[in-house]
């Protein structure tokens, strides 16, 4: 899991073991010179070394990195830090990257290169130049200069499986079955943390929508999955608290391990990625999506007892009152499923609203169903509390059930910031995210 944990660090938190280090030994670790910028005032608060780079906060969500001998190709040096710059210019000596409203810069001295991310650039025009000019001038570090000093234990990735490549990360044949422990929450929390904290309230039309699915896809190929975005076209509606939505184009990100047959039987995880225009969708639904990231990156490196598909759907959240103005990314998914690929799904699960409580609701479509008993038993293997949800059928799995397949929704607590702009990431309990989490890999797992 540690090189796994490496591999998907760049989109979703650190997962690197660390041992507590003091600022002293610092940079003797680090073997290469490293510098001590100084941007609007602020030292760095806290660094993370490994062999090849030091990591530095710099609080408001700034990133200082500093990478020894860079590819000559600084774009690609930047793939795994780059956090998701959509778009990146380089010559040979310095580097700018862009996304939206955020912006991140770098330049190479004496053989390191320096790059700033999570400026916000929108905000403050001139914040490029200083950010430069930081790097530029900035003296070499000594150890008091790099914060609280922690080492990343993990192995050093190796060239040939380097995060810049699609290929799984690991060729051997993987047979360990996967387990309730290899979950790395994490992964779930840090996702959270991107969604609603970074990206926002994520209508299923939106920029923000795109600029998410890009993100969640790029995830997934991180971790060895096949990911394709799918558009989903939605019509112009009526949301929460009677917004108007505009008709346009939303997008499923669908993800597939290597070498997957979609005739053959297979089980399909799904979470919707979109929200009502005004919650930034901490609980509804960056918990889903947490989850979701959080189990496809345990079961890239186990065995299941069958192909699992992870599926980030847009457009769930609804257009209309009706049950036709819903679901629609998963609806569109269904829709497209030949007759073979049909009977190959033999269950699908929705992760919808999954951070929020201390027991895990496991809702069916109606009374009781095939699906609804497994993840009840799963949660009782793994240990996990849960209460059984009848007639649910507010959220994707039901796109599934209706055109008669197997599916079921793990989560739908009731709480407070509901589609609301108070829905940000302290609503969801890490707690409740292992907790569902757990079940599902107990749920994925050989028996
Ligand atoms: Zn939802």
């Amino acid at each position: 899991m540690l090189l796994v944990a490496a591999l998907l660090a760049g989109c979703s938190g650190d997962g690197d073991t660390r041992s507590p280090r003091t600022p002293g030994d610092a940079l003797a670790d680090a073997g290469f010179p490293v510098f001590a910028p100084v941007l609007d005032g602020a030292k760095a608060a806290s660094s993370t070394l490994s062999p090849d780079r030091v990591t530095s906060d710099y609080g408001d969500d700034r990133t200082l990195v500093q990478l020894a001998e860079p590819d000559d190709d600084l774009c690609a040096a930047l793939v795994d830090v780059r956090l998701a710059g959509d778009t990146c210019e380089a010559d040979r000596d310095s580097v700018t990257t862009s996304m939206e409203e955020m912006g991140g810069v770098g330049l190479v001295r004496d053989g390191t290169l320096l790059y700033w991310s999570g400026l916000v650039t929108e905000a403050d025009p001139e914040l490029v130049e200083r950010a430069i000019r930081a790097l530029r001038e900035a003296p070499a570090a000594s150890g008091d200069d790099l914060g609280d000093v922690t080492s990343a234990t993990t192995t050093p990735v190796a060239p040939e499986q380097e995060p810049t490549q699609t290929e799984p990360p690991d060729e051997d044949p993987v047979d360990e079955p996967l387990a309730p422990d290899d979950l790395d929450v994490a992964t779930a929390v840090a996702t959270v943390r991107f969604l609603a904290g970074r990206v926002g309230p994520r209508e299923a039309t939106s920029a923000a929508h795109d600029r998410a699915a890009r993100w969640v896809a790029r995830c997934f190929t991180r971790l060895g999955y096949n990911a394709d975005l799918r558009p989903v076209g939605v019509p112009a509606g009526v949301s929460w608290l009677g917004d108007a939505v505009p008709a346009g184009r939303s997008v499923n990100v669908v993800a597939t391990p290597a070498g997957f047959d979609a005739t053959e039987p297979h089980l399909v995880v799904g979470a919707h990625l979109d929200t009502v225009a005004q919650a930034p969708g901490a609980e509804d639904n960056a918990s889903g999506v947490g989850v979701l990231l959080a189990t496809a990156e345990a079961a890239a490196v186990r065995s299941t007892r069958l192909p699992v598909v992870f599926v980030a759907f847009g457009a769930e959240e609804p257009r209309g009152p009706g049950d036709d103005d819903h679901h629609f990314g998963s609806r569109s998914y269904v829709a497209a499923l030949g007759p073979a690929e049909s009977r190959a799904v033999r269950a699908m699960v929705s992760l919808d609203r999954v951070g929020v409580g201390a027991r895990v609701p496991v809702g069916s479509a109606d009374d009781s169903d095939p699906v609804q008993r497994s993840l009840l038993a799963a949660g009782r293997r793994a240990g996990v509390a849960t209460i059984a949800d009848q007639d649910q059928r507010s959220s994707d799995h039901w796109s599934f059930v209706r055109a008669g397949l197997p599916g079921a929704r793990l989560g739908s607590t009731s709480y407070a910031a509901y589609h609301d702009a108070s829905d940000v990431p302290s609503v969801v309990s890490p707690a409740q995210l292992e907790r569902t989490g757990r079940l599902l890999l107990e749920w994925l797992a050989p028996r």
